[in-house]
């Protein structure tokens, strides 16, 4: 049996392994956990999906609900919304599809339920090719062989990884945006009269509270996402710095007296896709020219998580169909 390596454990990659009848997989994964950009963390007694906040109930991506709700990852969330808070717009019921236990019952449901072998911990640095079979170098260790290696890294981090295989000249230029998400505690409700929107401030693009997520804590838990475009100028902004301003912030826009009990910051280098290959009416994923490596990543179509499940879809499809011909 042919053998395969998929590099990271986002969406994209587990849609990838779902999609393929059964192979002889293996992932490897560079932090200790299934997932990528959804992420839920955990500190103290505090939960917070900082990465992905949701996947909407619309999606229209078809067969993707019903398989997460067989394998038990996720309910149905109503909360109140508001699509535009400073300019006073009406605030609405919206349901959206979480994760059970956190956004990352998601992945972590979809891994298990794939059973391929991973390594976790494991960045990949380095492609080598010997004889048409490839290696995987990670630090000291060399993995392999392997007959085709899946990258479903950001655009930029694939393309360094596949340089030396792949004529990137005529592929067009993807572009990400970068993302602070600021994640605090607050000690007394703050008396926001939604639980999720966008534009608090002209530097908040959108918050979403997480006492209705995850129901376990007395304190008001909320994550933030700054504007893009000012993540660009405070790129390199101290954490604290930051934390403070947000929490000040949030404090002004509700005239609340509660204080931030916990507070914690994150850049997200790569974010959201600003500019796909689906926008750029190009081929929905890269490959080298043997057919045996190949990118793919939400990148490919759009901005979320059913543009990352949509890319593994079609490339588990081409490569299927492929195979079948040959
Ligand atoms: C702050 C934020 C908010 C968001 N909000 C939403 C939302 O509300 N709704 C929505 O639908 N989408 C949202 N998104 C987007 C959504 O999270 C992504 O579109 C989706 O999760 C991307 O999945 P992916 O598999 O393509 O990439 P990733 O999740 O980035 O997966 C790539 C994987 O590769 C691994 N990796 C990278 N380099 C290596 C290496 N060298 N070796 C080994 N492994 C490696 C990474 O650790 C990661 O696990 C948000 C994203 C962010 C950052």
């Amino acid at each position: 049996m042919k053998k395969i390596a998929v590099i990271g454990t986002g969406l994209s990659a587990l849609s990838l392994a779902y999609h393929l009848p059964a192979l002889d997989i293996t992932f490897f994964e560079k932090s200790w956990r299934p997932g990528g950009r959804i992420s839920t963390r955990k500190h103290e007694q505090y939960a917070f999906d900082h990465g992905a906040h949701y996947l909407k109930l619309d999606h229209g991506v078809i067969g993707l609900n019903e398989f997460l709700k067989k394998i038990d990852a996720i309910k149905i969330l109503k909360g109140q919304f508001c699509s535009n808070i400073s300019q006073n717009s009406p605030i609405e019921d919206k349901e959206v599809i979480v994760g059970k236990d956190g956004n990352e019952t998601i992945p972590i449901k979809i891994h298990k339920s794939l059973h391929y072998p991973t390594h976790f911990s494991k960045q990949i640095t380095n492609i080598e090719s010997h004889n048409n079979e490839y290696f995987l170098i990670a630090a000291d260790e060399k993995f392999g062989p392997y007959d085709y290696v899946f990258c479903s890294m950001p655009y930029e981090q694939s393309k360094k990884l596949l340089d030396q295989f792949i004529d990137y000249s005529d592929i067009p230029e993807i572009e990400f945006d970068s993302i602070w998400t600021v994640m605090i505690a607050f000690n007394k409700r703050l008396g926001a009269p939604f639980q999720f929107g966008y534009h608090l401030t002209p530097e908040i693009s959108f918050l979403m509270n997480q006492n209705f997520k995850h129901e376990f804590f007395n304190e008001e838990c909320w994550v933030v996402n700054m504007r893009a475009d000012w993540t660009k100028e405070y790129y390199n902004i101290e954490n604290y710095v930051l934390e403070d301003y947000v929490v000040n912030q949030m404090k002004k826009s509700f005239q609340s007296k509660a204080d931030a009990v916990f507070k914690k910051s994150h850049r997200w280098r790569y974010s959201y896709t600003k500019k796909s290959l689906r926008d750029q009416n190009s081929k929905r994923f890269i490959e080298s020219i043997d057919q045996r490596l190949y990118a793919f990543g939400d990148w490919c179509e759009g901005p979320s998580m059913q543009d990352a499940w949509l890319s593994g879809k079609k490339l588990a499809q081409h490569f299927s169909e492929m195979r079948l011909k040959n």
